[in-house]
C-alpha cells in the first residue's frame, strides 16, 4: 500500500515527541513537509580540498582531525570565551576558533575526525577559519551519508544536528518515496524532459552528481510555478466562458463628474479611465489590475469606473480593506459626487457598509441594496457577508488588493451577473513580474503623480542624534501643517508596542511637543475611538498624531506635511513607502523622518533605500531584491509564499513555461476531472483550497 505523504513526521523513524515539536516549530508537521524542506547548501564531500591548498578568503571544506585545543578567555573583553582547536590532515595546520561557546571545547578530543566549513583567513601569519561549522565524522557508525558524496546541509530545527536531520530525511525517502505518485502531467513532463517527482525529490536531498541536483531544481521550481500558475489559467478561461455586461460607457454622469472636478486628470488617468470605459463597453467582464504609486490619484478614477456602471442603471461595490479607509473613500467620493451641482437627472445614492453597523442598521442597508435604492455601496469585508445582495451589481472595485486573499477577492463578483472587476494597488510590482503573477488580469499603471507634487524629503537619524527631526517637525506645525508620529506595532507583542505608542504619546506631550495638540491612535482603539480622533486631526484641532500603522493605507490628509517613523528598521520597505505616501499629497513641501539604529544589514539597505528613492516602482524593485519574491509579496499572496526554490526574477522563462503549460493542461481539462490529473486535483485544492468551487462550478 502507498505510503500517505500527509502522515505526521512523529510517525517517521528516529523521531520522537520532542524531535516532532521541533520539527513543527519549523514549519515541518508532514512526511510532505520534510521531504520539502530543501536543503540550505551542498558540500561536495567526494574529494576534500588538502589543507596545503587552502586559500585565503574563500569558503572551502575539508576534511581533518583534531591534534590539539584549548579554551581561553578573551583579554580584550571581559566573561568572553574563545575555544581553538588545531586541526591537520597530513597536508598541513589550520587553526579554527570558535568564540562564546565554551561547550564546544568537550567536542573536540584530539583524534576526532572533523569535517569543517568556513572561511579560511591569514590571521597573525598562519592560516584560521573563525567560527566554521563542523560535523564529528565517527568511526564506528555508517558514514554514508555524511561522507564520499555531495552532502545537504540544512537550516536546522532546534535540537537537531546536520548528521541527525540527514537520517531523517534519508528515512522519509526510504520509507515512502517507493510508489509516489508524479501530480504533474504526464506531456508537461516528457515535453520539457524533467525528471519524475520520486527522482527529483531523491536527488535535491542526495544528489548523486551536481548534474542531477540542477535538474532536481529545475524540476522543483518548475513544479512550484505550475501549481501557482494554474488557478490562474482556470480563472482567465472560465473568465472568458461567461458573458458579462457590455456597460454604457458614454453619459452625463461620469462626464459631468470630470468637468467638475477641480482639478485636471493626469494624462495617466486619462489613459487608465480610456481602458476601463473600453473594458466595461465590451460584453466580457473586465477583470483590470490598477496600479499606480500612493498619491497618484487610484480613488477618482475608481469613483469615474463606478459611476459608468451607474450611468447605465447597475450598481457598484468598492472594498477597502479597513474601516478607517472605507469611511475615508466613502466620504471623499460621496463629497465630490453629490457636491457635483449641475447633475439633476439623478442623484447618485451612496452608502457606507462596515462592521461596526448595528444588526437594524445592516438589515436596513441590506434591503436598500437588494432593492437596488443604493448606487454605490462603499465598505469592507463586511460587503461579504451572506446578507449583503445586490439588485444589479456591474461593478466591484478591491483597493489595495494585496491586503485580501485570492479566495476573498474572488467572493464580492460573485454577488452578480459577472459583473467588471477593478483591483487596485498601490503596491507597485515590477511589470514583468506582474504579468505573470496576476495571470488573469490585464494592467493599467497609473505612471505620474498629479503636477506640482514634490518628492518627500526623506532623512535617516540615529537615536541618539533624532533632536533635529522633532524640530524640524516642530518647525512645520509651528507653520500650521501637520505630522504624524509613527510607532511601530508588531504583530507578536501587539500589546507591549501599543503601550510604545501610548507612552511615547503621553511622554511626547508633556515634553518635546509641549506646545502642540496632541493625538494618540492606535487599532486597539474602538473604531469610533478612532473616528473621532481621525476627524480632530482632519479638522485641525489636533496638529499631531501619534500613531501605528493604522495609517498605513491611504489616510489622505494634504496639511499633513511631517512624518516622524519611530523605529524604522522594523517596518518593511513597502510599509515605509506606504507611510510615507500619507505625507507629500498637498503643495507644501513635506518629510519624512526614519529614525533607527538600524543593526542588519538588510534594515540599513531598506532605509537607505527610502532616503534614496521616491518612486513606488523603484522601491519595489529594490524591495524584492532585498528580500526575495515570498517575502516580498507577504503572507496573504498565497501562491508566492509557497514559492520556496522558484524565483520568478531569475527564473522568468520557467515561470512562462509553467504559464503556457497550465494553459494547455486547462484547454484540455478545465475542471481537471481526468483520471490522470487526480493527483492534480488534490495536489492543487491542498495548497488553494478556495479553488475547489472554481472547479467545481461551471
Ligand atoms: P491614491 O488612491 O492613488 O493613493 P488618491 O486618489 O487618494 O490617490 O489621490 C490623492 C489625492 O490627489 C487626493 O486628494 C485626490 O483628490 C488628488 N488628486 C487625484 N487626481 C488628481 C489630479 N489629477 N490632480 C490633482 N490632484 C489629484
Ligand atoms: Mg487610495
Amino acid at each position: 500500500m502507498e505510503k500517505l505523504l500527509s502522515t505526521s513526521v512523529r510517525y517517521l523513524k528516529g523521531i520522537g515527541p520532542k524531535r516532532a515539536k521541533s520539527f513543527n516549530k519549523a514549519g515541518i508537521s508532514t512526511i510532505e513537509d520534510l521531504l520539502y524542506y530543501f536543503p540550505r547548501r551542498y558540500e561536495d564531500r567526494t574529494n576534500f580540498l588538502a589543507i596545503s591548498k587552502l586559500q585565503a578568503g574563500q569558503h572551502q571544506t575539508i576534511k581533518a582531525r583534531v591534534l590539539a585545543r584549548g579554551e581561553r578567555k578573551s583579554f580584550r573583553r571581559r566573561g568572553f570565551s574563545i575555544v581553538e582547536a588545531a586541526v591537520g590532515d597530513g597536508t598541513g595546520k589550520l587553526f579554527c576558533v570558535w568564540f562564546n561557546q565554551p561547550y564546544l571545547a568537550d567536542y573536540f578530543k584530539v583524534g576526532t575526525t572533523l569535517v569543517l566549513y568556513g572561511k579560511t583567513e591569514e590571521y597573525a601569519g598562519r592560516l584560521q577559519m573563525s567560527s566554521p561549522e563542523f560535523e564529528i565524522i565517527s568511526g564506528d557508525a555508517d558514514e554514508s551519508l555524511n561522507i564520499g558524496r555531495i552532502v545537504p546541509v540544512y537550516s536546522l530545527p532546534e535540537g537537531l544536528t546536520q548528521r541527525s536531520m540527514r537520517q531523517c530525511v534519508k528515512s522519509a525517502l526510504d520509507e515512502y518515496l517507493p510508489g509516489i505518485g508524479d501530480f504533474l502531467p504526464y506531456d508537461a513532463r516528457s515535453r520539457n524532459s524533467f525528471l519524475n517527482l520520486a527522482k527529483s525529490i531523491i536527488n535535491i536531498h542526495f544528489p548523486d552528481n551536481l548534474e542531477l541536483k540542477k535538474q532536481a531544481y529545475q524540476r522543483l521550481a518548475f513544479e512550484e510555478f505550475f501549481l501557482f500558475q494554474l488557478p490562474l489559467a482556470l480563472r482567465k478561461l472560465k473568465k472568458k466562458e461567461k458573458l458579462g455586461i457590455a456597460h454604457k460607457v458614454d453619459g452625463p454622469l461620469a462626464e459631468g463628474f470630470i468637468a467638475r472636478l477641480p482639478f485636471k486628470l493626469t494624462a495617466a488617468q486619462e489613459r487608465v479611465i480610456a481602458e476601463i470605459k473600453e473594458d466595461m463597453a465590451r460584453p466580457q467582464a473586465m477583470q483590470r489590475l490598477l496600479q499606480g504609486d500612493v498619491g497618484s490619484g487610484k480613488t477618482v478614477v475608481a469613483t469615474i469606473a463606478s459611476l459608468l456602471a451607474v450611468q447605465g442603471g447597475y450598481q457598484a461595490a468598492f472594498m477597502a480593506p479597513t474601516e478607517v479607509l472605507a469611511r475615508q473613500h466613502y466620504d471623499k467620493i460621496s463629497h465630490q459626487v453629490t457636491r457635483s451641482p449641475g447633475h439633476q437627472d439623478r442623484e447618485v445614492k451612496i452608502i457606507l457598509l462596515t462592521s461596526g453597523a448595528t444588526q437594524k442598521e445592516k438589515d436596513r442597508i441590506y434591503q436598500e441594496i437588494k432593492q437596488g435604492k443604493v448606487d454605490l455601496v462603499i465598505g469592507t469585508h463586511s460587503l461579504l457577508e451572506q446578507g449583503v445582495q445586490f439588485k444589479n451589481l456591474g461593478l466591484v472595485v478591491i483597493d489595495e488588493q494585496h491586503k485580501f486573499g485570492v479566495g476573498q477577492r474572488a467572493l464580492l463578483p460573485q454577488k452578480g451577473p459577472n459583473p467588471d472587476v477593478l483591483i487596485m494597488t498601490a503596491t507597485p510590482i515590477p511589470r514583468t513580474l506582474a504579468i505573470t503573477l496576476y495571470g488573469d488580469l490585464d494592467i493599467s499603471v497609473i505612471s505620474e503623480l498629479p503636477a506640482g507634487r514634490l518628492p518627500v524629503k526623506t532623512l535617516h537619524f540615529s537615536e541618539k542624534d533624532k533632536l533635529p527631526a522633532y524640530n524640524i517637525a516642530k518647525e512645520q506645525l509651528r507653520q500650521g501643517h501637520q505630522a504624524y508620529i509613527v510607532y511601530p506595532v508588531i504583530e507578536e507583542s501587539y500589546a507591549l508596542d501599543i503601550a510604545g505608542a501610548k507612552k511615547m504619546h503621553a511622554q511626547l506631550a508633556a515634553g518635546e511637543f509641549k506646545e502642540f495638540r496632541l493625538g494618540l491612535i492606535h487599532g486597539r482603539l474602538k473604531q469610533k475611538e478612532q473616528d473621532r480622533v481621525m476627524l480632530k486631526f482632519k479638522e485641525r484641532e489636533l496638529d499631531a498624531l501619534v500613531s501605528t500603522t493604522v495609517l498605513e493605507v491611504g489616510i489622505d490628509i494634504a496639511n499633513a506635511t511631517c512624518m516622524i517613523v519611530e523605529h524604522s528598521e522594523r517596518f518593511g520597505l513597502a510599509q515605509l513607502h506606504q507611510l510615507r505616501g500619507r505625507v507629500g499629497r498637498g503643495l507644501a513641501e513635506s518629510f519624512c523622518l526614519l529614525i533607527s539604529d538600524a543593526q542588519t544589514q538588510e534594515a540599513r539597505a531598506r532605509l537607505a533605500a527610502m532616503v534614496k528613492y521616491h518612486d513606488g516602482f523603484q522601491i519595489a524593485e529594490e524591495d524584492l531584491r532585498i528580500r526575495g519574491p515570498g517575502e516580498f509579496f507577504g503572507r496573504r499572496q498565497h501562491g508566492l509564499t509557497e514559492l520556496k526554490i522558484a524565483n520568478p526574477l531569475t527564473q522568468m522563462q520557467l515561470l512562462k513555461l509553467a504559464r503556457e503549460e497550465a494553459a494547455k493542461l486547462v484547454q484540455l481539462d478545465p475542471r481537471l476531472e481526468a483520471r490522470p490529473n487526480g493527483l492534480l486535483r488534490e495536489k492543487l485544492l491542498q495548497r488553494f483550497p478556495e479553488y475547489d468551487k472554481l472547479m467545481v462550478v461551471g
